[in-house]
């Protein structure tokens, strides 16, 4: 667990070193992100340099008193210093809209 969070840490720290002259990139633009934040698989690649991921949610029915699972999908900016693949497991946090 603990190991976890270290290469968590030294991996942001490989992003922040990096060359990137895209204003909304969260590392070295000058958004700031607040809100909600989302755990995803990154389900496909879009045009300049937007992705969609998918996340499973629970949903409830008031109709049977239960759960449901529903899947939601959110589109999210990729710069390039951090340029995640289809496949990839991120986390994304709310900013203004851009
Ligand atoms: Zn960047």
């Amino acid at each position: 667990m603990k190991k976890e969070i270290k290469s968590k840490q030294e991996k942001q720290e490989k992003i922040e070193t990096l060359d990137c002259n895209d204003r909304h990139c969260p590392f070295h633009g000058s958004i700031s992100i607040r809100g909600r934040s989302f755990k995803g698989k990154i389900i496909k690649n879009d045009l300049h340099k937007t992705v969609t991921i998918e996340f499973p949610r629970q949903f409830y029915l008031s109709k049977y008193e239960r759960y449901a699972k529903r899947r939601s999908r959110i589109r999210a900016h990729n710069p390039e210093c951090i340029n995640a693949q289809i496949g990839d497991v991120v986390k994304i946090m709310e900013t203004k809209p851009i």
